[in-house]
């Protein structure tokens, strides 16, 4: 018979990305069973991402310390800001230290599918940070999907409006229709950020 406690920790496993109910299960019943001194470490991780992990207040990098993080707290950056989708891409691209300027994490894409509209997107703030520290290009590097094109281009006419003199490109060659950044080499990331297209 199966436990109230497995049936909770399969409910709580399937809010995960890419978990179903199947591996659902074989995770909760591997927490049943494993060692439970390596559940009092996984119990003390998940509380300090509540004690210590916050978002930075200015692009939505996750930080542990401060409301900014090391790169918005540094006013020396190059005045360019590199918009990335999310956690996973913005870790990607800075943890290769790739790009000298500032990023900016949207927390999502438009998505007229899934009904994510733009304010439910980080784009006010995006607006802010271009006045506040005086930006001069924008670098969009979204995924090469529907919803990553109608967000660049729904962007781009948004600023374009209020920042006559702002200049927009993105990363684009070699990244294939419908990929994500996380499935192309570092180096062709490289390559495309260099080469990248300036977009009217
Ligand atoms: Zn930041």
């Amino acid at each position: 018979m199966a436990l109230n406690i497995l049936n909770k920790l399969e409910k709580d496993l399937l809010k995960f990305p890419g978990i179903g109910q199947r591996l659902a299960r074989k995770l909760a019943i591997y927490l049943l069973t494993r060692d439970k001194e390596e559940n009092i470490k996984f119990i003390e991780d998940l509380k300090e991402i509540d004690i210590k992990v916050f978002r930075c207040e200015e692009c939505f990098a996750l930080v542990e310390s401060g409301k900014l993080c090391d790169f918005c707290r540094n006013p020396n950056r190059e005045k360019r800001i590199l918009v990335v989708h999310n956690v996973e891409d913005y870790l990607l691209l800075s943890e290769n230290k790739i790009f000298d300027g500032y990023y900016h994490i949207l927390n999502g894409l438009i998505s007229p599918i899934r009904g994510i509209t733009p304010d439910m997107l980080s784009i006010e703030k995006l607006i802010d940070r271009i006045e506040k520290r005086k930006i001069i290009e924008i670098i969009f590097a979204l995924p090469g999907t529907n919803d990553g094109l109608i967000t660049t281009l729904y962007i781009k006419n948004q600023l374009k409006e209020r920042f006559t003199e702002l200049i927009f490109s993105k990363i684009a060659e070699g990244i294939p229709y419908g990929s994500g950044l996380s499935e192309i080499s570092m180096q062709t990331i490289l390559t495309s950020l260099k080469n990248r297209e300036n977009i009217q």
